[in-house]
């Protein structure tokens, strides 16, 4: 059955079948979802390319990471809003495939290629019905083309703060009620160099809180990377 949001992407696509994501100008034949104008012209950080930069000194003192970075420069009004807001809101998963595999051609050409494995900061299952899918399994979906990784939507669930104790499963050791996360599938991260996705870092407390219940998991090495970060961080 169709879902709401997959009949209003059809509809939106039927009005906007051909503009850029960025810009909202026409594509030509040879361009697909950003203008090949935009893409040329994304406010890079190329915080890849350096271990202390802005994003990463967020998470000092309050994660043991390998490495963090952001791919783009956030401003209000900007382009980059345009596009996660295409992304958030206006059911168009495809921008977030599209700057994942941006942003992975150049980490895969980084020291971050020696991940393992990428696992995206996943949606609350209410949040996830009402938008129909999580942004950034499809950010995660298009690193990992890039970068020729696995990706892992299921290692990680998102979990009520107050999710009663009494259920206490096959992986309760896993789960921490004082925490917004729970990895379910620990035999996947297991002793692997993960790269944790999410859209945008501002104070950085749900990669925080993510990354707290993945480094539970025996030999997990961690790093962060998000679509954007505020052009000051
Ligand atoms: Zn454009």
């Amino acid at each position: 059955m169709a879902s709401l949001a997959n009949i209003w992407q059809d509809f939106t696509h039927l009005l906007f079948p051909y503009n850029c994501a960025g810009c909202s100008y026409a594509l030509d034949e040879s361009e697909h979802i950003i203008c090949k104008h935009c893409i040329e012209n994304l406010p890079r950080t190329f915080y890849w390319t350096y271990n202390d930069n802005a994003v990463a000194t967020t998470f000092y003192g309050r994660l043991p990471l390998q490495r963090a970075c952001s791919f783009m420069y956030f401003t209000k009004g900007g382009k980059v809003q345009e596009m996660l807001h295409h992304l958030k809101y206006n059911s168009r998963p495809e921008v977030g495939q599209m700057l994942g595999r941006l942003f992975g051609e150049h980490l895969s050409a980084s020291v971050y290629q020696d991940i393992d494995c990428i696992v995206p900061v996943p949606l609350h299952s209410k949040r996830l019905k009402v938008r129909g899918y999580n942004q950034c399994d499809h950010i995660a979906h298009g690193l990992a083309e890039s970068m020729q990784k696995q990706y892992l939507t299921t290692a990680v669930q998102r979990i009520k703060a107050n999710e009663s104790q009494t259920k206490k499963g096959r992986y309760e050791r896993w789960i921490n009620v004082h925490e917004l996360f729970r990895v379910v599938e620990p035999q996947r991260i297991a002793n692997k160099h993960v790269l944790l996705i999410d859209d945008v870092v501002t104070t950085g407390a749900t990669l925080e809180a993510c990354a707290k219940a993945l480094l539970l998991v025996p030999g997990v090495k961690l790093s962060v990377a998000t679509i954007a970060c505020p052009s000051i961080v």
